[in-house]
Parts: C-alpha cells; sequence; structure tokens
C-alpha cells in the first residue's frame, strides 16, 4: 500500500478559479517529495487537500489506504509546518508543542513526557516557559516541527517552511531537515518555488505549472536534463 496517493485530483475555488486539475501522484513511506512550481502554479492548495484543510473538488486523496475526506480532523494521520510558524503567540514553548496532544484526548502525563523528550531533542528544552513570539525565526521553526512531530504523523506537510529564514538559518534548518527525515523514516511533503531546496531535499520532485503536474523526476535526473 501505497502511504499517500492523489488520484486525478482538481480543485475548483468557488470563484471559478482552477488551482489544481488532473493531479496524480503515489508516494511510497520514508520518500521526501517535493512540489516545485513558481508562485500560483497549486502547491499550497495540493498540499492543503492532502492535510484535509480544503475541499476536494474531483479525485481523491488516500493516506494508507483511507481516503482523507472520511478522516476527522483528530484521525487524520499529518501534521503541517508553515511558512510563517504559524505558533500560538499567547502559548509559551511547551504548551504550542503539546497543543495536538491534547486535541487528541492524551493524558497529562503522557503529554508531558512526549513534550518533554521531543523539545529535549530539538534542544528546545531550556526555553519551553517562553512565549513564543519572543524567539529568533530559527528558535519558532524548531518549535513548529517539534509541534507537527509529537503526534508522530505518517505524513508530514511542509509548505514553504525556509521561506522566511535568511539564507544561513535556511541551510542549517534544511541540513535538519534532511537528518530528521532519514532518521524518523516519515513521508516528507514539501512545497517551495525554489529549485535549489526542491533539489538538495527531495528523492523526487513534481514539477508543477498552471495546475498541473507537468513531470515527476528525481533530482538527479533534473540535474543533467539537457
Ligand atoms: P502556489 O502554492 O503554487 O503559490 P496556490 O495553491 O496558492 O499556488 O494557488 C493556486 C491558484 O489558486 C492561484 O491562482 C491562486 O490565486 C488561487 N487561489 C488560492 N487560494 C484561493 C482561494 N481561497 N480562492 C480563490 N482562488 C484561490
Ligand atoms: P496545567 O495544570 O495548567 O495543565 P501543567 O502542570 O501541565 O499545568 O504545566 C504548567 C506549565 O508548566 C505548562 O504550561 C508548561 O509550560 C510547563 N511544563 C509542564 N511540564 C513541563 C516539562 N516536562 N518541561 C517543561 N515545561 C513543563
Amino acid at each position: 500500500m501505497h502511504d499517500l496517493e492523489l488520484i486525478n485530483v482538481g480543485k475548483v475555488y468557488d470563484d471559478g478559479t482552477v488551482a489544481v486539475a488532473g493531479f496524480d501522484l503515489a508516494v511510497e513511506k520514508g520518500e521526501f517529495v517535493a512540489f516545485l512550481g513558481p508562485s500560483g502554479c497549486g502547491k499550497t492548495t495540493t498540499l492543503r487537500m492532502i492535510a484535509g484543510f480544503e475541499t476536494i473538488t474531483s479525485g481523491d486523496v488516500v493516506i494508507k489506504g483511507r481516503n482523507v475526506s472520511d478522516l476527522p480532523p483528530e484521525r487524520r494521520p499529518t501534521s503541517m509546518i508553515f511558512q510563517n510558524y504559524a505558533l500560538f503567540p499567547h502559548m509559551n514553548v511547551f504548551e504550542n508543542v503539546e497543543y495536538g496532544l491534547k486535541v487528541r484526548g492524551l493524558a497529562k502525563a503522557e503529554r508531558q513526557e512526549r513534550v518533554g523528550r521531543i523539545l529535549d531533542k530539538f534542544g528546545l528544552s531550556a526555553i519551553a516557559q517562553e512565549r513564543a513570539d519572543n524567539l529568533s525565526g530559527g528558535q519558532r521553526q524548531r518549535i513548529a516541527l517539534a509541534r507537527g512531530l509529537v503526534v508522530e504523523p505518517d505524513i508530514l506537510l511542509l509548505d514553504e517552511p525556509l521561506g522566511a529564514l535568511d539564507a544561513n538559518l535556511r541551510r542549517v534548518i534544511q541540513d535538519e531537515l534532511k537528518i530528521l527525515q532519514r532518521e524518523l523514516g516519515i513521508t516528507f511533503v514539501f512545497v517551495t518555488h525554489a529549485q535549489s531546496e526542491a533539489l538538495g531535499l527531495s528523492d523526487r520532485v513534481v514539477v508543477m505549472s498552471n495546475g498541473k503536474v507537468e513531470q515527476i523526476s528525481t533530482p538527479r535526473e533534473l540535474y543533467t536534463r539537457p
């Protein structure tokens, strides 16, 4: 069974905009897939449909054999990471990371255990009590990653997660992402308009334009294309 399948997926917004059309893709467990294309080509819309945040106009998104449209939010095996981190500004770091476990109804002792462990792993324990909006971009994206991963998703969805970082931090977090994905062995779907990120990180690149898949290639194939 594939970890993730998109079968002839399309999205038409209420205003008639055709954002995505005829999107087909099958992703194996543990693959790192990048959606690459210019602004407006439908990357985020596709990612949001996989996350269950956006209704699907046509076709199916299937995760581990289950149709996303049939899964209530707390049962979806995905977490999403955003360019702007989307942390809860009034909560401290610990509470931000704990949030998804509360939503899923985990008991307090287990929440504390799991949050403690992941803060440790991400080097965030010392700032557990800080408000998230006081911290640097790199720290905030690490908190967002910890918040997404603490629920142990099968698939991590990343929407331009390096886009708000300066060039140095972008390289650091890019390296951390690659290590993390290898270590966890879970599927990553990564949206970017930056070719260097797509080629540097992914096992396969889905090249998009105008709501359609242009080609699906390995970075090596894209590098050596005449
Ligand atoms: P990308 O992520 O590649 O920049 P998007 O998925 O955000 O592309 O957008 C694809 C197309 O859908 C664009 O033409 C965009 O303007 C349009 N679009 C995105 N969100 C909405 C919306 N909520 N309502 C109408 N059109 C939208
Ligand atoms: P409450 O009874 O309000 O749920 P908790 O005892 O869960 O309070 O925790 C209060 C605050 O202490 C949390 O919001 C969090 O900031 C912090 N905290 C709790 N456990 C830990 C931990 N293991 N590591 C770091 N901070 C923690």
